[in-house]
Formats: structure tokens, sequence, C-alpha cells
């Protein structure tokens, strides 16, 4: 299997987050990136190619149009205006304020263009932001020319990136981007696979009333775990895409056994679809000891997902997300892959 790796991706780095109450170091660094990587090349997975450049045509086609737009601009204007520390907002448009006027103040246009302050912006995170998207692009398009499957490493991560707005250390939709693409190529139907930690609730808000792309994820119940505002199992879709999203929450401490039982109802699902490219969210957030999540998989777990998507028999794009125990995470993400290459 081919992977597709930018260095780019390392401009992204030593920005902040807000969560529980504090400004820390992100837990999305660039190491991660690198370890997968190293592990890539240890367990001989296959060869390690650039991204080819790309303009942004695809991720207008998921993306609204001022959204795209806005996220170049984002440090240039912090930093023209003065302001130190990572790029960020603090106040946020919901119920009952509006949600339709861009203010001029850049700390206000990110709120209005975020959904939480897990998505700060420094000096290189739009060249990182867009190594991603040229990472899944590239990928996408080998699996387009006939490869059986296909790893983009994308770094920044893409899931929790809705049509207008970031979040979750997401600011460009990185599998929405190579499943929209991959629909513009040619392919009929794309599921999408999801089995980050967290809900890919960008993903889902992107393709909610398609009935033509599949959305399954495996998370963690919203009611207790982020992104808290979607993910829930009445979640089934609208209009011309009712039933076709499908969300299996499930509580702290999931293990093996009934996680492995979600995975196999939604590959029942998504064989039942039959769709022609089958794109995998990778997150390995659910890792044991990863320091931001609380299900229970072990390393010797992560094989075992790659063999039961490669049970679907369909060419398959592998997209990076989640994952933050950096010292496993490369033994995690490589093991769904070599899972799936030997499954
Ligand atoms: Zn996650």
């Amino acid at each position: 299997m081919k992977t597709i790796f930018s260095p780019l991706h390392a401009r992204h780095g030593g920005q902040t987050e807000l969560i529980a109450g504090e400004i820390v170091p992100g837990f999305e660094k660039p190491a991660r990136a690198e370890i997968i990587k190293a592990r890539v090349i240890e367990a001989q997975l296959g060869p390690i190619l650039a991204p080819e450049n790309h303009d942004l045509a695809a991720a207008h086609r998921v993306h609204a149009t001022d959204y795209v737009a806005f996220l170049p601009t984002v440090w240039p204007r912090w930093s023209a205006a003065g302001k130190l520390g990572s790029a960020m907002g603090f106040a946020w448009p919901t119920r009952g304020l509006r949600g339709d006027v861009v203010p001029e103040a850049i700390e206000a246009a990110l709120g209005f263009y975020s959904f939480d302050g897990g998505a700060g912006f420094v000096a290189g995170t739009w060249a990182a932001v867009k190594s991603a998207y040229d990472v899944a692009l590239t990928a996408a398009a080998l699996v387009r020319d006939g490869e059986a499957a296909a790893f983009g490493l994308c770094r920044p991560p893409g899931h929790h990136a809705g049509r207008a707005f970031m979040g979750g250390y997401c600011y460009i939709n990185n599998a929405a981007v190579a499943a929209q693409w991959l629909r513009d190529q040619g392919a009929a139907r794309i599921a999408i696979l999801d089995v980050d930690y967290h809900h890919g609730n960008g993903t889902q808000e992107i393709f909610y009333a398609r009935g033509d792309v599949l959305v399954a994820n495996l998370h963690a119940d919203p009611l207790i775990e982020y992104p808290f505002f979607l993910g829930h199992a009445d979640e089934r879709g609208i209009g011309s895409g009712e039933g076709a999203n499908h969300n299996f929450p499930m509580p702290f401490g999931t293990s093996w056994g009934a996680w492995s039982t979600a995975l196999d109802e939604a590959c029942v699902r998504i064989a039942r679809f039959a769709p022609d490219v089958v794109v995998v969210s990778l997150g390995v957030d659910t890792f044991e000891k990863d320091p931001i999540s609380r299900f229970e998989l072990t390393s010797a777990d992560y094989p075992k997902i790659g063999a039961r998507i490669a049970r679907l028999g369909r060419p398959t794009l592998f997209i990076m997300e989640g994952g933050y125990a950096v010292e496993e995470i490369g033994i995690n993400a490589v093991g769904v892959l070599t899972g799936f290459a030997d499954g």
C-alpha cells in the first residue's frame, strides 16, 4: 500500500488549544505524523510518496466559498492585528445570535467560522492544512487509478470540520474532500467509515442530505464526550440522505467486544450500500492509553479492524484523523493498514 505524506505538516506546530478550562499546548502535534511515517517504513507497508499540488476547487465542493477563502487569511490578519499566541476565537454565534453577518474583527471572524477553541492557528497552519488537502487528493487519485488501497497520512486531521466551520484540530475535511472528488471522478457511491474515537460531526454535516455518500460513525456517546452536539443514534439523514447516516455511540470503557460488534454492523450496512470506494477516517484514539479518550482498544485490535474492512472487498482510501498516544500511534495506525493488506 502506498502512503502519501508531506513534511509541510510540521509547519503547524506549537499551537495551543482551549480544553477543560485551560489554554494548553495542542495534543495534536507534529510528532504524531512523524511517528506514523516512521512506522510505515519499519513495517514495510510500501513506498512513501509526496503529494501533488492541487488548486482549491475540490475544497469548494464540500466547504462554503467564504470559509475556504477565510482560512489562508487568518494568520496574516491575526499577526497584523498585533495579537499574541495562537489565533482562535473566544465567542461563538450560538442560538439566538446572528449567524449571517461575518464580523470584521479577526478574533470574532474566527469564532464565526468555528464551533470550539480547538483549532488554533500559527504562522504555518495554512501551509500544513493545504498540504493535508493535497495528501488526501493524491491518495484518492491512486485509488481512482486502480490501487486496491492507499493511505493519506494527513495532518492536521479533518473530520470535525464542517461545510463552514473548523474545530477539534480540523480545518479542511480531508476525508469529505476526497469522497466528493471521487464522486466527481465518476464513482457513483462512496461510503465513509469513521473509526475515530470522536464523532465525525463535520463529515456528517456535509453529507447529511446526500444519498450517494453513506456516512457511518463509531464513537463515544456525545452525551458524555466531545464533540457533544452531534452523533446520536437517531441522526439518520434527511431528504435523499434519509437512512444514509449511521451513528454508533458507545459508552466510556468500550473495549474490542462491543466496539467490533458495532464495526461489524457498520460494515454490513456498507456492504448493502455497495459503494465504489470506502473512505476510512482512520483515528486511533480509541486506544486504551490515549491521553484524551476513554475507550479500551489494545494494539492487538488494530490489525483486526483492517482485516474486517478488507472483507468488504472494495477499493479503500485511508485518511488519517486522530490518535494522541504518540508512542503507540504508529503501531496502531499502521496496524490497521497491515491488517487490511493481510486480510
Ligand atoms: Zn478523535
